[in-house]
């Protein structure tokens, strides 16, 4: 009787952990009963909100991104492609006029107001620097998983035939997200200095903030145009030299000169800090994923933070 109730355990087990892995692991390829006709089309703004919603609903429905790869959000310009792209989508996804300024100017375009334009920021709390908002809430793992529960929420409802597979995609994302964000963490907790060097544009402030990391920057923030003064480089090579830094930053997409003017001073290693403005487009063409950026940067900040 034993024996039996022990076989029936194990293939509860087993019938668990296959079904577990053929969750996770579902690319969305297979159709089921025609589950793949009439798909609904998703555009969504930026290059995060686009991976976290590809995530979700893999191939059940038709997601493109509307900044193409390579585009800033800070300078884009949208056409009237774009605006008929956005009409004719079943949801606009994007994260808030804070986040994307582009978007006031869609809304003189008399759309505001349309039931398939969704801000999946709405409830978020923002970093107010002065009196901007800083806009770089993506680069937060946490506030990512809030905006993949939006995104979910919303795709429940317009495609609630799909939720079942939808739910089960969300959570394993979100799940790897979350692990992620524990490394982080981890690395930050464990570290030496706590403080990270910044050569570039700055817009790293929600994810120093998330990990109480300390930070040094030759540019105050992303649309920072004004060249350091002297001052300010000969604080920072102050701080590499007396706290024996090893490493420092640049992010993705910017001017590298100071970066090497500073490493060649002072032995530095140069490391990236992806920012996740966008992607380029071979990246783009290539699948990488937000996870894989973020997991990039964990790999540099283990370096930078030794
Ligand atoms: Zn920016």
């Amino acid at each position: 009787m034993r024996s039996i109730g022990k076989s029936l355990l194990f293939f509860v087990f087993i019938l668990v952990s296959l079904f577990s892995f053929s969750s996770c692991s579902d690319n969305g390829r297979k159709s089921q009963n025609g589950m793949n006709n009439n798909k609904i089309k998703i555009v969504v703004s930026v290059f995060p909100l686009y991976d976290i919603t590809k995530q979700i609903v893999k191939d059940r429905a038709d997601v493109s991104v509307l900044l193409p790869p390579g585009v800033d959000v800070h300078d884009f310009e949208f056409s009237a492609k774009d605006v008929s792209n956005i009409v004719d989508a079943d949801l606009f996804l994007y994260a808030g006029d804070k986040c994307e300024p582009w978007v006031d100017r869609l809304f003189k375009n008399e759309l505001e107001g349309r039931s398939n334009i969704i801000d999946v920021t709405t409830g978020l709390d923002f970093i107010q620097i002065g009196n901007k908002v800083d806009p770089h809430i993506w680069l937060d793992l946490q506030k990512v998983r809030q905006l993949m529960c939006s995104i979910l929420e919303t795709l429940c409802n317009k495609d609630p035939k799909n939720s079942d597979f939808y739910i089960t995609n969300e959570k394993c994302y979100s799940d790897k997200l979350e692990s992620l964000d524990e490394e982080f963490k981890n690395v930050a907790d464990s570290s030496r200095l706590k403080k990270l060097v910044f050569t570039s544009r700055f817009s790293a402030n929600y994810f120093v903030n998330r990990y109480h990391l300390q930070y040094i920057s030759a540019y105050t923030s992303c649309d920072d145009n004004a060249e350091p003064d002297a001052k300010k480089i000969s604080e920072i090579l102050n701080f590499i030299k007396s706290n024996k830094v090893g490493s420092i930053f640049y992010e993705d997409g910017s001017n590298l000169k100071l970066a090497n003017l500073i490493s060649g001073e002072t032995g530095a290693k140069v490391l990236k800090f992806n920012s996740l403005h966008t992607v380029d487009k071979s990246g783009f063409e290539d699948g990488i994923t937000y996870f894989d950026l973020m997991k990039e940067n964990l790999e540099n900040l283990k370096q930078g933070l030794a």
